[in-house]
């Protein structure tokens, strides 16, 4: 089998699609469907997957998690009748409120990292959960400064930064060119994925295969919940309300 085209990559505003079915099958108790294309973002990037619809005029599948392995969308869930023969066509359907969220807190933690840019920080970033209720990035670097102050500062930083309603704008790029056009580049940098970056407004682009809302001015209103040093790394935790 060919592996799954990621759809989302570069359509991420389409949340209903056609695609065929490469296989039906039974993992560990779940069963799982796989698509030769797919609209699902499957959980990565400390991004939460998408839910959904999958269905064809026989069958319908429930979409409840989204699993990214060896070059394939694995889509888990629950047939809520019938099922899929390999080769039919189905289509699929996006949870938009969901992905809207979870695009919102993931392009949160974007913008956090670019206020971190605009103070000055020296940090380097290792890690982002972008999950509800669990929001943070954490920095390898020093905290030289008091914690609330640090995180005061932050907090006006993004915010301004979401008032001035910056597109936000994401491209597919040669792996070669990304050491030019991205501020860093990780170093598990997945092999069998385009590589895409994100720029909403800085001078440079961050590495990313997340969802992203159009514009900073989307994400509302960013609160720095606290700023502290957990086993070694800075853990910035935000959350994103109105
Ligand atoms: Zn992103």
């Amino acid at each position: 089998m060919i592996a799954t085209i990621l759809t989302y990559m570069d359509k991420q505003e389409c949340l209903k699609d056609q695609a065929h079915v490469l296989s039906v099958q039974e993992e560990a108790a779940r069963t799982c469907v796989i698509l030769d294309q797919t609209i699902f973002y499957p959980q990565g990037g400390g991004q939460a997957c998408d839910q959904g619809v999958i269905a064809s005029p026989n069958a319908t599948f429930s979409v409840q998690d989204v699993r990214f392995i060896d070059g394939f969308v694995h889509h888990y869930g629950v047939f809520e009748n019938g099922t899929f023969a390999e080769g039919e066509q189905v289509d699929c359907r996006v949870d938009g409120a969901r992905r809207s969220l979870n695009s919102c807190l993931h392009s949160a933690g974007h913008l956090l990292d670019e206020a971190v840019k605009n103070l000055g920080y020296a940090w380097m970033p290792t890690k982002g959960i972008h999950f509800p209720g669990k929001c943070a990035v954490e920095y390898a670097g020093e905290l030289t400064m008091d914690g609330e102050v640090v995180r005061a500062a932050i907090e006006v930083e993004a915010n301004r930064l979401i008032q001035a309603g910056h597109p936000i704008h994401s491209s597919l790029v040669n792996v070669s060119d990304l050491a030019s056009l991205a501020d860093y580049v990780p170093p598990n940098l997945p092999e069998n994925k385009p590589v895409r970056i994100v720029n909403m407004g800085g001078a440079k682009s961050t590495p990313c295969g997340g969802t992203h809302v159009a514009t900073t001015a989307e994400i509302g209103k960013l609160v720095i919940r606290y700023v502290k040093v957990k086993r070694g790394d800075i853990k910035v935790a935000y959350e994103v309300v109105g």
